[in-house]
């Protein structure tokens, strides 16, 4: 009992209650200390609430698709603050899930911000508190990037979660999950929405197929794309803001909304009073074991800037618990993790892009489909559902799925399973497909693409 806990946790985010959970579980006196409301970035301001607005957005595509199977359908007339009031009860709801989580796991929650007080002690307000263990799991916050008259006039998305009404117009800055996920959103409630980005195309990082899938599909459903732009400056223009493009124009829009990137939350923690020191940016460097450069201290998720994906935070908390109070010793694998983008239609992928899985395995195979889901038959949509699967020719093993249109997500999840599992694509051949779906068309891709 030298010290007051076995472990502190820093931050009630999901790595961190699972974390805290776990430990508990496996008998360690645990503390969490979390300075916002518990649930974190992904239940408080993130995965959560968007899906709600998401879902909520939604409609208007599947009103208009309505028509053509015979309903008479009106979408005027939409409550934003009903929505915005539906969604926070929500969240209380879940916040207060979360709460009963960690009462009932044994573990103490401490409202207020933690420093770092030593290798062994964490200051919230004026208590010190000491632990055997830390764990940091203090998750990111948005970055704005210095431009002129951005930072005073943009939002993120933690407001535009919480935004009192629906504007009229709105830009988003950036190409990345979040940038695509809110311009679909917006664009879903009738907003007049521009997305502005620096590439050629958006989502860097994934298989360049579905990069231009995506850029077709968003711009099909009514975005407008700007691509190879970067924002210049942005000021006043009536109740709204005049935005300055590099390429000359200028686009007046009520909001503009920035969405290029998080980084990691580490200014407050006062890291050095302990010894660490962060990396480029701003993140703990960790080992396999989620282990800092010092013994006694831990990191998990998005402060780590590994792969900042909530399920990723939470393999991490619970092998740290598991490894630390619980006798396991294991690791998380990052590779293959499975993902989706909830833009409209939807992006699911397992494994690397064609580029990357080529630069890995060398000789690869690849499968393409591009079809009209059954679905738009009727409903009169000109939107292509595509796929891609990409083999290692020498093993037979499907290295990779990518998949954009409806469901994608929900599709790719099962694949994934068969992506870790090793199957071949002989495996997939002979997997009998489930009639009539879009999915089935992973199992019936026959001719490798040229
Ligand atoms: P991303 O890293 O995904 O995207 C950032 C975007 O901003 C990129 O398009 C990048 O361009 C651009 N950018 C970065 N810096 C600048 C700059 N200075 N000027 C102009 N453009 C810039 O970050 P997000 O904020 O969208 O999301 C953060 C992370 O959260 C994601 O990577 C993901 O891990 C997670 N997330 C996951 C979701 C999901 O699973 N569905 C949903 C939301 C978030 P470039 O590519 O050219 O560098």
């Amino acid at each position: 009992m030298k010290y007051d806990y076995d472990l502190i946790v820093i931050g009630a985010g999901s790595g961190g209650v699972r974390a805290a959970r776990m430990s508990a579980g496996h008998g360690a006196r645990v503390a969490v200390i979390e300075g916002d409301r518990p649930g974190g970035t992904c239940v408080i301001r993130g995965c959560v609430p968007k899906k709600l607005l998401m879902y909520g957005s939604a409609f208007s595509a599947d009103a208009a698709d309505a028509a053509g199977y015979g309903w008479q359908v009106s979408i005027d007339g939409h409550d934003w603050p009903q929505l915005i009031a539906a969604k926070n009860a929500e969240l209380d709801r879940l916040e207060s899930i979360y709460r009963w989580l960690l009462e009932n796991a044994g573990a103490e929650l401490i409202a207020g911000w933690a420093q770092l007080a030593g290798p062994n002690a964490v200051s919230v307000g004026d208590r010190v508190l000491t632990a055997e263990r830390i764990l940091i799991a203090a998750g990111g916050a948005p970055h704005i990037p210095e431009i002129l008259g951005l930072a005073e006039r943009a939002i993120t998305s933690n407001e535009a979660l919480d935004l009192d009404e629906r504007p009229a117009s709105i830009v988003i800055y950036g190409g990345g999950y979040i940038a695509l996920e809110f311009a679909s959103i917006f664009n879903g409630f009738g907003v007049d929405t521009h997305l502005v980005y620096r590439g050629d195309l958006p989502l860097r990082g994934f298989d360049e197929d579905v990069r231009s899938e995506i850029a077709t599909a968003l711009e099909g459903r009514g975005i407008t794309l700007h691509p190879g732009t970067v924002i210049e400056k942005v000021a006043d223009a009536g109740t709204g803001h005049a935005i300055s493009l590099s390429n000359g124009s200028v686009i007046e829009a009520e909001q503009i909304m920035v969405a290029t990137g998080r980084a990691p939350n580490t200014g407050g923690l006062q890291l050095d009073a302990a010894g660490i020191a962060v990396g480029k940016r701003g993140e703990i460097p960790v080992n396999a074991d989620s282990a800092t450069s010092v013994p006694s201290i831990f990191a998990v998720g998005d402060v780590t800037d590994r792969i900042n994906l909530t399920p990723v935070a939470i393999a991490e908390g619970h092998a740290f618990a598991d490894s630390i109070f619980g006798g396991r010793p294991r690791t998380v694998s990052h590779s293959n993790v499975p993902s989706a983008v909830f833009t409209q239609p939807p992006i699911g992928s397992v494994g690397p892009g064609e580029e990357e899985a080529r630069a890995i395995h060398g000789d690869v195979t690849v499968y393409t489909s591009k079809f009209n889901a059954m679905k738009n038959n009727l409903s009169g949509r000109s939107e292509k559902t595509f796929m891609k699967l990409i083999v290692d020719t020498a093993s037979d093993k499907v290295v990779a799925a990518h998949m954009v249109g409806p469901d994608a997500g929900e599709i790719i999840q099962g694949i994934g399973v068969a992506v870790i599992a090793g199957a071949t694509k002989a495996d997939f051949d002979a997997t009998i497909g489930i009639h009539p779906t879009a999915a089935e068309e992973f199992v019936t891709m026959r001719t490798p693409r040229d």
